[in-house]
């Protein structure tokens, strides 16, 4: 089977364009929104490679003025963004290509996002609370393209961002509806160059979106569709992926796999994420593997209130047994076939600040839609669980 099949363009969530080679397009799609000088924001490590090479001066060669903002961490904090809404305006920009992992696309929607803003509008308090986001100016958010390199955190068609507030030392989320992409490159070949270890963990988060976006009890049938069909794809293409990264059909797969769990979580996210953003604030820890290591503990406290939809996975998945523990089953040994650890301990994270974590999992946006509403001390006791791996 040849992988040109995947060439494809769809217009739903956003405008997707699949396929390996596409990337080539770039300048073309920056001038459809109207372009002329974006401003390519990735991270520093990304900004070193090729592949960034590539894409600006294949910008540069179709006329647009484009330069590099790089400066942002691996959880971006408030001050990359601001440091990159300087540049945007320093250097008279009109748009931004978002190109990298989970951080570089989250900071560089979030640049989009205040890029225009009104003087005095402060990125944090356009947190994901409330309606929050009516403070922004719709119109003063700038077009985004956006280029994936990894395939997990799908914040390619977000509306939300993930920004480390280095005072209070947490992960906020930034939201507003018209910060997602207008346009989005699912280009396989961008990601064969990246290592094991990282395709496990970002994939593993792909599917716990897909996951929390099955569990939660909001109503919404779209999404529940995209995130049965999204867990599907990681059981038969993240093995393939972990084994031989060259594979560019599973690549193409589990692109597509990252964008639809990011799509199903509009029904909402749930406990992994409310445990790994206070657990990725605290101690730098990997957000995918956070996401991967809490998974089943998750699913066992959430017990008493997912049983059909579990059941309902079960059968979709095609597993021995329909119910939640052969979902259970099916995870610990994905996780293992992936080399990921069963313990937080193992990443170096230990109970010491346990209340802490579940005081701050309360109030994260993802516990609103968890199926069972833990207190912080249920928080803080699935935390236990899973640095001890009492499972
Ligand atoms: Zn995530």
């Amino acid at each position: 089977m040849t992988v040109e099949r995947f060439t494809t363009t769809w217009n739903y969530p956003a405008q997707i364009r699949t396929g390996a080679g596409r990337v080539r397009e770039l300048p073309e799609a920056c001038q459809a929104l109207g372009m002329r000088a974006p401003l390519l924001i990735t991270d520093p490590g990304l900004a070193q490679l090729p592949m960034v090479e590539q894409a600006l001066s294949g910008c540069r060669e179709a006329g647009l003025h484009c330069a590099v903002f790089s400066e942002i961490k691996g959880n971006p904090t408030g001050k990359n963004v601001l440091d990159g809404v300087a540049a945007f305006r320093d250097g008279n920009h009109d748009g931004v290509i978002a190109f990298g992992g989970g951080s570089g696309l989250d900071a560089a929607k979030a640049v989009a996002l205040m890029a225009r803003q009104r003087e005095g509008l402060s990125l944090w308090s356009l947190e994901d609370v409330g309606d929050n986001w009516k403070s922004a100016d719709s119109d003063a958010i700038v077009p985004i393209v956006a280029v994936p390199t990894t395939a997990g955190t799908g914040s390619e068609v977000g509306r939300a961002s993930v920004i480390t507030d280095e005072q209070a030392r947490i992960k906020r989320i930034i939201f507003h509806p018209r910060m997602v992409p207008a346009i989005v490159f699912l280009d396989p070949a961008l990601t064969v160059g990246l290592p094991p270890s990282i395709t496990a963990a970002t994939g593993m988060d792909a599917l716990s979106h897909c996951m929390e976006a099955w569990c939660s009890p909001n109503y919404h049938p779209m999404a529940e569709g995209i995130a049965v069909e999204g867990m599907r794809r990681v059981r038969d293409y993240l093995p393939a992926v972990f084994v031989d990264g060259e594979n560019l059909e599973a690549r193409q797969h589990m692109l597509v796999a990252s964008m639809m769990g990011a799509t199903a979580f509009q029904r909402g996210l749930g406990a992994m994420h409310a445990l790994a953003h206070p657990l990725g604030a605290l101690y730098d820890a990997h957000h995918g593997t956070l996401n991967a290591v809490l998974m089943p503990y998750v699913l066992k406290a959430n017990e008493s209130a997912i049983g059909e939809p579990m059941v309902r996975l079960g059968r979709y998945l095609d597993l021995r047994q329909p119910g939640i523990g052969p979902v259970i089953d099916w995870v610990l040994d994905l996780r293992e076939r992936l080399g990921i650890a069963h313990t937080l301990a193992e990443l170096g994270i230990d109970a010491i600040q346990a209340d802490k974590v579940g005081q701050m999992a309360v109030v994260d946006p993802s516990a609103s839609s968890n199926p069972v509403p833990f207190d912080a001390n249920q928080y803080r006791d699935i935390l236990i669980s899973a640095v001890e791996g009492r499972l």
